[in-house]
Parts: C-alpha cells; sequence; structure tokens
C-alpha cells in the first residue's frame, strides 16, 4: 500500500474542537448560543441512534440543542405545525429533520417548509440555489459533501484546485450534485458520472480528485485508479463478512480500498474516512448560521 490514508476522525475531532472554541468566543463576545432543534418521527433504531449522537455532540460543541420525538403516526400537518413553530423560535438557529420520515408524510414538502437560514442540511431550494450560483459563504451546504471537500483540501494541501481533473460518481441531491459544485467553486475541472455513463473506468483513471459516492459495494478497482489520485469514498455498505464468523458483516465503501490504495495518492478509508466528517460539519453549520445573525465571520477548516 503506497497511499496516504485520509484520517477522517483525526479532521473531524480538529473541526470540532474549532467549532467549540469558535463557540466559546461567540458566546462570550454576543451572548448569542448557537442552537440546534433535531426532529425524529417514529422509532427506527438507527435514526434513533444518529440522533442521539448529533445531540451529543452538540452539547459537547456549547451549543443549546433539543430534540423532538414525535410518533410515527405523527401527520404532515402536525410535522409542518412543529417546524412551523421552530423556524419562529429565536433560541434555534438551525433545523434538521431526521430522514427518512415515514411514508405518509411528504418528504419534499417537510423540507421546503424550513426556513431557508435555518436549513442546516443545505436541502432547501434556496439553499442549492446559493450553492449552485457560487454564493457558498451564505449557503448551507449539505454535511457529506462540505466534509468531503475539506478531506480533500487538507489531502492536496490546498483549497485550490485549478488545473487538476475531478469525477465525482453519483449525481444524488444530497451527495454528487453539492459535490460537483464544491469542486467547480474550488476551480477543479468536473465531470460526474452516474448509472448511464458509458466507459467509466477510463473516465475515472482521468480524475485527480475521485470521488465516490454510488452506494455499490467496493464497485471501483484498483485499476480505475490515476496514479497519484486522491479518493474519496463516500459509500458506506453493510455486506457479509463470513470470514469474521457465521453471520457477521462488515462496513465498506464503493472503493475496492486494498486495490486502489495501490495507486492512489490518498485515499479515505471505510469507516474511519467521510462518515465522521458528516457530523462534525452539521456543527460547523450550525455555528455558521449563529455567526450570521452576530454579524461575525464563521471559521474555515
Ligand atoms: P443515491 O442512491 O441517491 O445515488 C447513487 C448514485 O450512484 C446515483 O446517481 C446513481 O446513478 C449512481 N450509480 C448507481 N449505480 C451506478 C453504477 N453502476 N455506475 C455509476 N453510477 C451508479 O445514493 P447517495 O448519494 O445518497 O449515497 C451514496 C453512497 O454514499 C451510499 O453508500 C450512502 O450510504 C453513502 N452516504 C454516506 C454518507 C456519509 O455520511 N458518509 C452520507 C450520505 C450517503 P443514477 O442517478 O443514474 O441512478
Amino acid at each position: 500500500m503506497s497511499a496516504e490514508v485520509i484520517d477522517g476522525r483525526q479532521v473531524a475531532t480538529e473541526v470540532v474542537e474549532t467549532v467549540k472554541e469558535a463557540t466559546a468566543n461567540l458566546i462570550d463576545t454576543t451572548g448569542i448560543v448557537p442552537g440546534i432543534a433535531v426532529v425524529i418521527v417514529g422509532e427506527d433504531p438507527a435514526s434513533q441512534v444518529y440522533v442521539r449522537s448529533k445531540g451529543k455532540k452538540a452539547t459537547e460543541c456549547g451549543f443549546h440543542s433539543e430534540t423532538f420525538t414525535m410518533p410515527e403516526d405523527t401527520s404532515e400537518a402536525d410535522l409542518l405545525k412543529q417546524v412551523e413553530a421552530l423556524n419562529a423560535d429565536p433560541k434555534i438557529h438551525c433545523i434538521l429533520v431526521q430522514l427518512p420520515l415515514p411514508g405518509h408524510i411528504d418528504e419534499d414538502k417537510v423540507i421546503q417548509a424550513i426556513a431557508p437560514e435555518k436549513d442546516v442540511d443545505g436541502f432547501h431550494y434556496i439553499n442549492v440555489g446559493k450553492l449552485g450560483t457560487g454564493a457558498i459563504a451564505e449557503a448551507f451546504v449539505p454535511c457529506t459533501p462540505a466534509g468531503s471537500m475539506v478531506l480533500i483540501e487538507r489531502a492536496l494541501g490546498t483549497r485550490d484546485l485549478s488545473g487538476l481533473n475531478a469525477v465525482v460518481v453519483g449525481r444524488s441531491n444530497i451527495v454528487g450534485k453539492p459535490m460537483f459544485n464544491l469542486l467547480l467553486a474550488g476551480n477543479a475541472t468536473v465531470t460526474v458520472a452516474h448509472s448511464r455513463t458509458k466507459n467509466l473506468p477510463e473516465l475515472a483513471a482521468t480524475a485527480d480528485i475521485l470521488v465516490a459516492a454510488v452506494g455499490r459495494p467496493e464497485m471501483i478497482k484498483g485499476d480505475w485508479v490515476k496514479p497519484g489520485a486522491c479518493v474519496i469514498d463516500v459509500g458506506i455498505n453493510r455486506i457479509d463478512a463470513p470470514e469474521k464468523g457465521e453471520g457477521k458483516t462488515k462496513l465498506v465503501g464503493d472503493v475496492d480500498y486494498q486495490e486502489a490504495a495501490k495507486t492512489a495518492g490518498s485515499i479515505t478509508p471505510v469507516p474511519g474516512g467521510v462518515g465522521p466528517m458528516t457530523i462534525a460539519m452539521l456543527m460547523a453549520n450550525t455555528l455558521a448560521a449563529a455567526c450570521r445573525e452576530a454579524g461575525v465571520e464563521p471559521p474555515h477548516y
């Protein structure tokens, strides 16, 4: 293995430390305490775990944090009322509605009901539009691509990606498309690939920066990777691991890590790469919202 392993846990810890310091400073100088509300509907155990860890991290950062747990049979109208109440609550700078929502609720309607200036996930059309037009400092950027961008900039040691080719595999609204916009804003020359793309291995092999956000275990092979490339594996896939014992499973990314690491210049592992950055950037986004209210420049990461 020759690639530098990009330690997402370490970078996430550094981001959270910066958030903590800046939060303490904001509170000291302005009295404004960043506030985040997390709304969860139903009992999905994985979502419960995510919500608990977000609340814990927010408290660790010095934020005001509230969690609203609503029953599975909550009506869309009641959820919208809860969102409206949080939109109007001055203690709350950011609202996160944990997805997925139960099938009887229109997710998009709920997301678009969140005030754009409190839309910490960056899914509101106003924030999508700001990111797409390059008004990044004023936008909320979805946390996973925002965290991936921090890892890319640190791995390459620069924020200016001029002259570099980037290939993003995946075109989802939460990862692929915002990743495209961030890389483009960083001056990379960006191609977005998806399930209808032809000759994907050849295309991937042109990438100085290769971002995989596909949701297919180890689909991207070692010989798709350009020597020296920075490889960011967003994928999180649980697969059977009979080698660990009967019925055991393990997490893998969208990249064949062992093979790709022989060719790449730097690469994120799964787990321990992009995953920890997502929650760190959620904290960063919440602080940024409070900084905007205070007219204070938020930290860079
Ligand atoms: P989606 O399912 O929404 O999108 C997957 C994308 O991959 C689509 O654009 C699809 O193309 C494309 N695709 C599927 N198959 C192929 C193929 N054979 N060749 C080329 N492209 C293909 O997934 P997400 O973007 O939400 O998530 C992607 C991965 O990232 C998942 O593993 C998910 O678990 C993980 N993830 C991790 C996060 C983290 O915190 N680390 C956060 C969010 C996601 P098309 O549009 O044509 O269908």
